[in-house]
């Protein structure tokens, strides 16, 4: 019963509210130990808390229910979003699970085409098994969104930008149509992070992350989060938080919260890094596009302008030739690695054809625009000459066929 009757205590006034937000990623939520005055918070390995008399304890009953590691950090991330309730789970897939599940049987969701694959897989393989139905449109395309409300619509949920063409969505247009349709707005800010763009400000109802990517940042943790600020949806997400379990261990609070208090200087270096190499891909004779927001060439670049602050690190570009070069070419990065997953302070590379995206059928990967020659960077932290001289030696590898075979 304490579980129901927590979720009021914890509405929290932070100090550092009117700090900027490098100041509130290490301050907000984090108050100096109580027992010992430590200045970090501990990692709390308990699964249980003595109480003093039935029902009378300092806050906590059973960690489940409610965590002092995960504590601050979901009060940190909801300062980061400028949110009022934060709420973390044990990975983005079941944050994004705990949101569809606060729907009903026979609730109608509208979501972008491009969404990320494991969203899509659960949407679709898990959640329509229950009675819940989603319509996939062109996110950035308003009118879309608008044909595909039905009076069953109840949540619309965009991820900006997208994966791995970068296609924005206009949050302020969506979340306007939202509110004139009577529909939740959900954004999936796990590539652009609050530091780039805070969704709740332009009007979303919940923003939802995988912290596993850029808020925890060093690819050493699994997690997630839900932002809101709205009450009734907070109590809706914290009751199946605690009923359903999806919760994230003291350790792997402890990661992320240390992740975050860096994430405004990372994601200003990502930035930086990837605008300098998108910049030179686009020169690039052996470069046939370039996707990135910063770019003037990117079709949406004043959305960009205006609703993100940097243009993030995630950057696509097509090589030209065939998928053999396409492999020849991966397998001669030395400083990026070849891996699933991004946001970490080292940089990634990927091949949606072949890894992230490889379940789609080829004729329909290629509708989509997802060729054979299209490369995804995660661009990280390292000096940025090192990056770009590597991405530069391998393009001119995979230029001889004979350099795949020896490999
Ligand atoms: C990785 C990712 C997820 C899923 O998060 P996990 O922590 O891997 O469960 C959801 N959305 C986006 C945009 C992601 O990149």
């Amino acid at each position: 019963m304490g579980a129901e009757s927590n979720g009021k205590k914890r509405a929290y006034e932070d100090p550092y509210k009117h700090c900027g937000l490098a100041t509130r990623a290490i301050h907000s939520g984090q108050e100096p130990d109580p027992a010992t005055g430590a200045i970090m918070t501990p990692i709390y390995q308990t699964s249980t808390y003595v109480q003093e008399a039935p029902d009378v304890h300092k806050g906590f009953d059973y960690a489940r229910t409610n965590h002092p590691t995960r504590l601050a950090l979901e009060r940190n991330i909801a300062a980061l979003e400028n949110g009022k309730y934060g709420l973390c789970f044990g990975s983005g897939s079941a944050a994004a699970s705990a949101v569809v599940q606060s729907l009903n049987q026979g609730d109608h969701v509208v979501s972008c085409n491009d969404l990320y694959g494991g969203t899509y897989r659960m949407f679709t393989k898990v959640y329509e098994r229950f009675g819940v139905s989603f319509s996939f449109v062109d996110a950035s395309d308003i009118g879309a969104i608008d044909k595909a409300i039905t009076p069953k619509t109840k949540l619309l949920w965009i991820e900006t930008p997208s994966n791995p063409l970068l296609k924005l969505c206009d949050i302020r247009a969506v979340a306007k149509l939202a509110k004139e349709r009577g529909v939740k707005l959900c954004v999936d800010n796990t590539f652009a992070t609050p530091v780039l763009q805070q969704p709740l400000e332009m009007g979303a109802d919940i923003v939802a992350h995988s912290t596993t990517k850029y808020i925890g940042g060093h690819s050493d943790v699994v997690g997630g989060a839900v932002v809101t600020n709205d009450e009734e949806i907070y109590e809706k997400l914290k009751f199946l938080q605690n009923a359903t379990g999806a919760v994230p261990g003291p350790m792997d609070c402890f990661l992320v919260l240390r992740g975050t208090k860096t994430l405004p200087l990372r994601m200003e270096r990502h930035s930086a890094n990837a605008l300098q190499i998108a910049r030179k891909l686009l020169e690039h004779p052996e470069v046939a596009c370039v996707n990135y927001p910063g770019l003037p060439t990117h079709p949406q670049y004043d959305l960009a302008k205006a609703q993100m602050r940097l243009a993030g690190g995630m950057i696509s570009f097509e090589l030209k030739g065939d998928l053999d070069r396409a492999v020849r070419f991966l397998k001669s990065c030395k400083v990026f690695s070849l891996a699933e997953s991004l946001g970490g302070v080292e940089s990634l590379l990927g091949h949606p054809a072949t890894m992230t995206h490889a379940s789609i059928p080829r004729e329909e990967r290629l509708k989509a625009g997802l060729t054979d020659g299209l490369i995804r960077l995660s661009v990280g932290i390292e000096d940025e000459k090192d990056l770009m001289a590597d991405l530069e030696r391998a393009i001119a590898k995979s230029l001889d066929p004979k350099a795949g075979a020896a490999a």
